[in-house]
């Protein structure tokens, strides 16, 4: 017998086409570029150009700093090239990140599924036992504040050591317009006067980490991740052609896609006293002639221009030493975040949460753009090809003149990186995952197509290097399937991105 249908008329608002006033209307625990008050700002500031962040955009129009007490209206800054900055950070102890490596060294991770799920459950139930303080968004000025009394209390602090958002707050001192005026010596008075706790916290973690080591801690099953009523509703029917709720599982993305903007986001530059020698068209030509005919400077789209600095290849050309040209281009990757419901589920399993990458661009940096990322490597404990994201480089490079290499600030430069841990460590889970998938498809097809093996064996061969032992065998039939499709689908994107090489290849060697 069929379900008996109970209809139910609920008209969805469409996103895509409801005017600012509409939306504003619709979701007041929000933000954005509709708001009356955003709106206000740019007149107030006399610009039309926004930068407005998705953290910007996830909290209402009254959120005020949790550190310096400041409103939005104060928190949206104009930088020099005449873009309106509307953004947050996310700020959090990273004494949490210490404390769980500290637990997961001392680890003798087991390797016995049950084992490994009672050992984690213990990491889990220990790290939560370090962090000072609950994350929380702040304005970019506390968050650099709080980097700056680091960078500045080197060597004093312990390197892992972040200021909690009222901490914060006792050694600024707020500038209109401008970052905060950091007092050091008053932070260096707060951190003596938790030194104590802190030290005793990872002390405390060793301890822990011992025990957990030993099989301490330990707790049975798995945890269940609460989640609002409707998210599991929404998602079942999403699937369900009888009743489709796709439009109302959009929902976030379409509000967001009305809500942010990216205008550019870039500070300007000290100005160069150097003379800049200016390359002729002809010594352009030349230089590019020259160059190895399957590099991306020789191939690239003629409009190319960099993401980091927007110049374009002839403005990167600069002298570099005794009268000779320099210019090269470099790959760089952009990731996207995995936005598909099973995907997420997964991927992360138990540790759900936070940033997760599906995809991948490739774009390709100028030479001094690419140097960024190089010399802020130097300054980094745990360096990384991600360790700075396009807006950062953006920010730190501002408006780089044509055919010199632009001054950065390093400083700057670090502390962005350093804010960029989840990102850092989202890619290369990304790139874990994309080898991971690549090989399941090819150890399976090479098992079933070539070596008559059956599914349900291959199935237990393949499965065992991915190491989910997280999860119960009858979910492991679903992973396979879910790896394969992985797998599959970075073939096709690595199999399209060389043929897309090999045509620009040969086109720019003509
Ligand atoms: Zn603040
Ligand atoms: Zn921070
Ligand atoms: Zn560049």
């Amino acid at each position: 017998m069929e379900p008996m249908k109970l209809s139910i008329s609920f008209p969805i608002p469409d996103l895509a086409t409801a005017s600012d006033h509409e939306i504003e209307g619709l979701f007041p625990s929000f933000d954005g570029r509709w708001s009356s008050q955003t709106k206000a700002l740019l007149a107030q500031h006399g610009v039309e150009r926004l930068d407005l962040d998705g953290n910007w955009a996830s909290v209402p129009p009254m959120w005020r700093c949790g550190s310096c007490g400041r409103y939005k209206a104060e928190l949206a800054r104009l930088s020099d090239v005449g873009v309106l900055i509307c953004r947050l950070d996310w700020h959090h102890d990273h004494l949490r990140d210490h404390g769980k490596k500290i637990l997961k060294r001392k680890g003798a991770r087991p390797s016995e599924p049950e084992a490994l799920r009672r050992w984690f459950s213990a990491v889990e139930t220990c790290k939560d036992l370090i962090e000072r303080f609950h994350p929380s968004f702040v304005c970019v000025d506390c968050n650099a504040a709080d980097g700056e009394a680091k960078r500045k209390l080197k060597g004093i602090v312990h390197p892992d050591f972040s200021f909690s958002p009222a901490e914060i707050a006792t050694f600024i001192t707020i500038q209109p317009g401008r970052p905060h005026k950091v007092d050091a010596d008053k932070a260096e008075e707060i951190w003596k006067s938790v030194e104590d706790d802190v030290l005793d916290r990872i002390a405390f973690a060793e301890l822990l980490a011992a025990r957990v080591a030993d099989g301490r801690h330990q707790r049975q099953g798995r945890k269940l991740w609460p989640e609002p009523p409707l998210g599991p509703l929404l998602r079942d029917l999403s699937r369900n052609p009888t009743y489709p709720a796709i439009p109302l599982l959009q929902l976030p993305s379409i509000l967001s896609s009305r809500s942010l903007k990216n205008d550019g986001f870039r500070s300007s530059l000290k100005v160069r006293t150097k003379p800049v020698r200016v390359p002729s068209q002809a010594e352009f030509e030349t230089f590019t002639a020259a160059q190895d005919p399957k590099s991306p400077w020789v191939w690239v789209d003629a409009g190319w221009t960099c993401p980091g600095c927007d110049r374009s290849r002839f403005e990167c050309l600069r002298e570099s030493g005794k009268n000779k040209l320099s210019g090269r281009l470099h790959q760089f990757y952009v990731y996207s975040d995995e936005d598909d419901y099973d995907a997420l589920r997964w991927r992360n399993g138990w540790n759900e949460g936070g940033v997760t990458y599906g995809g991948h661009a490739v774009v390709f940096l100028c030479q001094d753009c690419r140097l960024v990322v190089t010399d802020t490597n130097k300054t980094l404990t745990a360096p990384s090809e991600d360790c700075l994201r396009i807006e950062d480089l953006r920010v730190l490079v501002g408006d780089a003149a044509p055919h010199t290499r632009p001054q950065v600030d390093l400083e700057a430069a670090q502390a962005l990186a350093e804010d960029n841990f989840e990102h850092v460590d989202a890619a290369r889970i990304y790139w874990e995952h994309r080898s991971a998938a690549r090989a399941v498809l090819n150890h399976y097809t090479e098992l079933t197509k070539w070596r008559g093996v059956d599914r349900e064996t291959a199935m237990w061969i393949v499965l065992e290097k991915v190491g989910r032992l997280d999860l119960e065998d009858r979910e492991l039939p679903g992973l396979l399937d879910f790896m394969l499709a992985e797998g599959a689908r970075f073939a096709a994107q690595d199999e399209a991105s060389r043929s897309d090489r090999r045509t620009a290849g040969t086109g720019g060697a003509q």
